[in-house]
């Protein structure tokens, strides 16, 4: 069986003052027994210091990106072991803001979600087509060469041991969530994908939606079978909202 995760993607928002208010919001609300696991991708600045407020909770850390170099001269990067060592048990690969605004290729996550593996952290690969994609029937193309460069440079093996989100372009920030039926199409295809090469790995791999996630649609999301979270951008950074969510996932597990 496997566990429901919601992961809030802070993506560039916060400050000290806001993120102890949501982070004190989210863990009083949380049900301590839901079974499901739940997590927060603060901007890189703030992970110490979340860390250490979550001490004592069930929630979990992650990145919200990762550089592909272990170390030297990468000016502005962070590597995958200093995110370890602040506490970061997962970091999101591929975000599609990411490949889109900042020139991030199927190689280059590729490499990001290597490195991360390399230093310990659980990389959330995430994948999606853009609306033109999708309107000129190329989603399970764009969601095939995606994953394809992963398991090409990774293995197949490296899925024991990573999350896939699966986060429609044209949904992300804009109010438009995919349909179950659309969304469930694509998870059971990348499913199928997995599956395919290694039969249990397949079965066990976490498959996030994000895309306009909110309370009011979660548990619709949530319900479909190869659906088993979300990443959650806009509603994250509000904590009813984001323990909606948490609640609608609760109930699935
Ligand atoms: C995201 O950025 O990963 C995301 C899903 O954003 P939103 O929930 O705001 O659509």
């Amino acid at each position: 069986m496997r566990k429901t995760l919601v992961a809030g993607n802070w993506k560039l928002n916060g400050s000290s003052e806001a993120n102890r208010s949501l982070i004190a919001g989210i863990t009083a609300g949380l049900a301590t027994e839901s079974g499901g696991e739940v997590m927060v991708c603060p901007p890189y600045v703030y992970l110490a210091a979340v860390a250490a407020q979550l001490a004592g909770t069930d929630l979990l850390l992650g990145a919200q990106d990762v550089a592909a170099e272990a170390g030297g001269a990468f000016t502005g990067e962070v590597s995958a072991g200093m995110l370890a060592e602040v506490g970061c048990s997962h970091t999101l690969t591929g975000h599609s803001e990411r490949r889109t605004r900042y020139g991030d290729t199927d190689e280059v996550v590729a490499a990001k979600f290597r490195a991360a593996q390399a230093a310990g952290l659980k990389p959330v690969l995430c994948i999606g087509e853009t609306l033109e994609e999708r309107e000129s029937g190329v989603t399970m193309e764009v969601i095939d060469r995606q994953l394809g460069a992963v398991v090409d440079a990774a293995g197949v093996g490296a899925f024991a041991d990573a999350i896939v989100a699966y986060e429609p372009v044209w949904a992300i920030g804009t109010g438009l969530t995919a349909t179950p039926a659309q969304a469930q199409e694509v998870h059971g295809h990348i499913r199928g994908v997995i599956s395919g090469a290694d039969a249990k790995i397949g079965a066990e791999l976490q498959i996030l939606y994000g895309g306009s996630v909110k309370g009011a649609n979660a548990a619709e999301l949530f319900a479909l079978e190869d659906i088993d979270g979300g990443l959650i951008g806009g509603a994250s950074l509000d904590a009813d909202e984001f323990l909606a969510i948490c609640e609608a996932a609760a109930g699935t597990n």
